[in-house]
């Protein structure tokens, strides 16, 4: 059975999954799986998150993305709770998020890679003849690779 609550609810999460992440855009909030969880508490609404990494600059543009959302959505009273326990792992990224990564041509997190290192699967040719050039690419989130085949720069999201 449906309850009203997870109507609600549902609605909210549908708000959630057009809130992109000012970074990469291509990249919903859902698509990283930082939405831990939706609450409501009478008339307010509490999004919990957990960003992908801690003092990531980009996560207080999303709790104010968020915000907005839904407030333009006729949510009058929302908070945003950032929860850093459990942290967030490259496990909660969608598979559609992975993909979507590696079209806009940012290599997807890999467990294999946690800490930067040659070897990182080029997203332009798919060779793993790449090398780091930089352990801070664009944002802090992200190092800066070049593949030695197609000699393309690129970035891998490497928040974990
Ligand atoms: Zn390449």
């Amino acid at each position: 059975m449906v309850t009203e609550p997870t109507i609600a609810k549902q609605k909210i999460w549908d708000i959630l999954e057009q809130v992109t992440d000012p970074e990469v855009p291509v990249l919903t909030i859902t698509d990283l799986g930082i939405v831990r969880d939706v609450k409501l508490n009478g008339d307010e609404v509490e999004i919990i998150i957990t960003p992908t990494y801690n003092g990531c600059p980009a996560m207080d543009m999303i709790a104010m993305n968020i915000k907005l959302a839904l407030i333009e959505n006729g949510y009058q009273k929302v908070k945003v709770t950032s929860v850093l326990a459990p942290a967030w792992t490259t496990d909660w990224m969608s598979e559609d998020g992975k993909r979507k990564l590696k079209e806009y041509g940012i290599a997807a997190p890999d467990k294999k890679f946690n800490i930067p290192e040659d070897g990182v699967e080029c997203p332009l040719c798919n060779s793993t003849n790449t090398r780091l050039i930089s352990e801070f690419g664009s944002t802090a989130c992200k190092a800066l690779y070049q593949c030695n085949d197609c000699k393309e720069p690129f970035d891998f999201f490497k928040c974990h």
